[in-house]
């Protein structure tokens, strides 16, 4: 058994700490906020098998560069002289080759499919309650253009073994027959599966609470200090902290963290923004907007509205531009649906790790002999938190792998 301090409680986080307790292994979390808010609670709770390409890919840098100038753009990058930002803008561009998108595609498709099988494993623990349900993915297009881009990834992700269909309108229309959709057609993936974020966060939290996992809320981490190629404490604003492994899985904070001991992982956050439609909609499928990239998910008890990428700093600042846009592209959707002032002013926003090469950091860094990083991992952190926490419990128990880890390596470079 080892004592293992774990920085950061969103989704990776705690995933990290279900898989290490299960391996008997004793569990410190800490975090800054109460575990309450942030990424690990607004985001879409899609699981992603759908989403085999990565951000940085050929076209997007182009792409990148017309949305600046369009407030209420999906994709936003904020200029600025600030040496993280100018070289994860650069290692992201040479990340968007079609070569290295063609390395990555498998990879993600691999992660994210275990990722799913053990979400499944959890709910059939019954470990604790929650909502999983795989109803697949509409990748809903209202232009030929958009409709054609999508069913070039869906042929791609069918010769990897996934269960993708185009469909017409009225095919569409047999499966969602409440929702109204205003659309031509749409990209189905089978694979996928959706959940309620807040609603199983607030369960594992409970959950690894009751299993003996101490928790330390609302109390930050200031500095990580070394010993002999070993991380000897954990300086927080309360206490320092001592233990055999630790585990910095801070989300767009850990680049911050690991400077000090000299491990550059580049990431930059992400903001991307939902709002909560608490009454029926009618919608029963998960679906994405193509042209407005929007995510739209039938949650516990409420419809969630999702997107934005904004590259723009650590901020939580809400831009209602951004917001109004995604209640926009509802309505355009869904025939009928109009959003709501107080659902718009209810909104709320999180911060994605995101790496520059659209893999996540999952590992133990060379440099040190006890440190783990598990971050960076962008619009599938959520998909990706159980796989992502049974490696790093694998790699601290000592043991082999499910997967290659390779390739998720924290000290590789771009
Ligand atoms: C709008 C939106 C929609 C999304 N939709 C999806 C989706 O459908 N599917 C999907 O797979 N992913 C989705 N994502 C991405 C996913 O939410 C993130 O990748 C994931 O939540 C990241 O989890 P994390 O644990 O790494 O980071 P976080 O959730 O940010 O957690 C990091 C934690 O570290 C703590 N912390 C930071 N610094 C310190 C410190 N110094 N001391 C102590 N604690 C610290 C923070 O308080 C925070 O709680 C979406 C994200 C957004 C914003």
């Amino acid at each position: 058994m080892k004592s293992c301090v774990i920085i950061g409680g969103g989704i990776i986080g705690l995933s990290t700490a279900y898989y290490l307790i299960k391996e008997g292994h004793q569990v410190t979390v800490i975090d800054q906020s109460d575990i309450t808010s942030g990424a690990s609670f607004v985001n879409a709770g899609y699981i992603t098998p759908s989403h085999i390409i990565p951000l940085a890919a050929p076209g997007m840098i182009s792409k990148g560069i017309k949305w600046m100038f369009d407030a209420s753009s999906p994709f936003y990058v904020k200029p600025r002289l600030d040496s993280d930002f100018l070289q994860w803008s650069w290692a992201f561009k040479k990340s968007s080759t079609r070569q290295k998108v063609e390395r990555s595609i498998p990879l993600i498709k691999d992660i994210n499919i275990l990722s799913r099988e053990l979400y499944q494993e959890i709910k059939n623990s019954g470990d604790f309650e929650f909502q999983f349900e795989r109803k697949g993915l509409l990748m809903c297009y209202k232009t030929d253009e958009a409709g054609e881009e999508e069913w070039e990834v869906g042929q791609r992700g069918k010769a990897l073994g996934l269960g993708v269909a185009n469909l017409t309108k009225e095919e569409v229309d047999l499966l969602e027959p409440e929702a109204n959709l205003d659309i031509k057609g749409a990209v189905f993936y089978d694979t996928d599966a959706h959940m309620t974020p807040g609603q199983y966060m607030k369960a594992l939290y409970s959950f690894l609470k009751e299993q003996g996992v101490t928790f330390y809320t609302n109390e930050k981490v200031l500095d990580i200090w070394s010993q002999d190629e070993k991380i000897a404490t954990v300086k927080t604003d309360k206490r320092r902290l001592t233990a055999d492994e630790f585990i910095v899985a801070a989300g767009s904070w850990s680049p911050t963290l690991t400077k000090s001991l000299g491990i550059k992982i580049p990431t930059q956050a992400g903001k991307g923004y939902r709002i909560n439609v608490e009454r029926p909609t009618g919608i029963s499928i998960p679906a994405i907007l193509l042209e407005a990239k929007v995510a739209v998910t039938p949650m516990n008890g409420f419809t969630r509205f999702a997107g934005t990428m904004e590259i723009g700093g650590i901020n939580h600042e809400i831009n209602p531009v951004r917001v109004e846009a995604i209640a926009n592209a509802a309505s355009a959707y869904y025939k009928g649906l109009e959003v709501k002032e107080s659902e718009k002013s209810g909104a709320a926003c999180g911060l994605r790790p995101v790496s520059p090469d659209g893999l996540p950091y999952i590992g133990r860094t060379s440099k040190y002999r006890n440190l783990c990083i598990a971050s960076g991992h962008a619009m599938m952190g959520w998909s990706l938190g159980p796989a992502t926490g049974k490696l790093i419990a694998e790699v601290i128990s000592g043991r082999k792998t499910t997967l290659d880890i390779s390739a998720y390596h924290p000290d590789r470079r771009f």
